[in-house]
């Protein structure tokens, strides 16, 4: 177990107004940061979502982040996601959203409510061992952190076991900083091609974090090379490629350079949430 997690009870599901608000204003500047971006590169309004990088928070304040407008979440590990997801699930379920993955095996009116829920997309954003795959399967639509072929074809197995089909986005160490996780660029055409002919995935796009520079030309050439990347495992018209659409790329910081190269997925959480006060 993680050691923050001994200090702050991710479960919980009470905040005060104070900090629902607090995090609100930061939802509402956030969109407002999308929006200008969007306009300024070019494109369409909503073209980018936002994902809530909801680690180290509680059920609580990512509801209150649900209440002022986000409509997709992402965990960094597993051991978060099990300790939240039923109090998600369950207090999303009350303001007519489903989280995560719709049961099979639930009786007729709960599947029907749930699948005319609005469904809040639920992505797994951190690294993720191989022995911690069956704790995440069940709960996540989109694991964005994959990043060999080993680790694919375990999650392709535990998949396929499960009679399910899961998303994944390729990982791209662009910056290629050795503290990254991620696949070596020169690589991902080739992993995406064979991940995208797997059972049990779903391959819909490529992720990366930004290099951790002050430098605007070295963040955006990384973005930009995302970018190419996909464009060519599109245009390869390989088996399994044709939904590799989405870019995840951009955080607090440097969002408004990577809505500029491309990307459809900004994933942030510092300036919703405020500084972390743990990791
Ligand atoms: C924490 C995290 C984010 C969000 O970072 P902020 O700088 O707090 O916006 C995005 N992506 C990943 C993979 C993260 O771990």
């Amino acid at each position: 177990m993680t050691a923050y997690m001994d200090h702050k009870d991710l479960a919980n599901e009470v905040i005060d107004s104070a900090r629902a608000q607090e995090i609100a204003d930061g939802v509402h500047r956030v969109l407002d940061r999308i929006a200008t971006a969007e306009t300024a590169a070019g494109r369409e309004a909503g073209s980018v979502r936002l994902l809530a990088a909801t680690k180290t928070r509680d059920v609580g304040e990512i509801l209150a982040a649900i209440d002022a407008g986000i409509r997709m979440i992402g965990e960094n590990r597993p051991q978060e996601v099990a300790v939240k997801s039923a109090g998600l699930a369950k207090r999303l379920g009350e303001r007519g959203f489903s989280l995560g993955v719709v049961d099979a095996t639930a009786d007729g009116a709960v599947a029907g409510a749930a699948a005319a829920a609005t469904h809040i997309p639920f992505h797994l954003i951190g690294q993720l061992q191989s022995n911690k795959i069956g704790k995440v399967l069940p709960v996540v639509d989109t694991i964005e952190s994959v990043d060999s072929i080993e680790l694919a074809e375990k999650i392709a197995r535990r998949a396929t076991m499960r009679g399910i089909t899961v998303g994944v986005l390729l990982e791209v160490n662009e910056s290629g900083e050795e503290s990254k996780s991620g696949c070596a660029p020169s690589h991902a055409i080739d992993l995406a091609q064979r991940i995208g002919a797997m059972g049990g995935l779903e391959l819909q796009g490529l992720m990366t974090i930004g290099a951790h520079v002050d430098d605007e030309r070295t963040i955006r050439a990384g973005f930009a090379h995302l970018r190419r990347t996909r464009d060519q495992i599109l245009a390869s018209g390989a088996e399994g490629t044709a939904g590799c659409t989405e870019l995840s790329m951009g955080m607090t910081h440097d969002l408004a350079y990577a809505i500029e190269e491309g990307s459809t997925i900004v994933r942030v959480g510092t300036a919703i949430f405020g500084e972390r006060a743990f990791i």
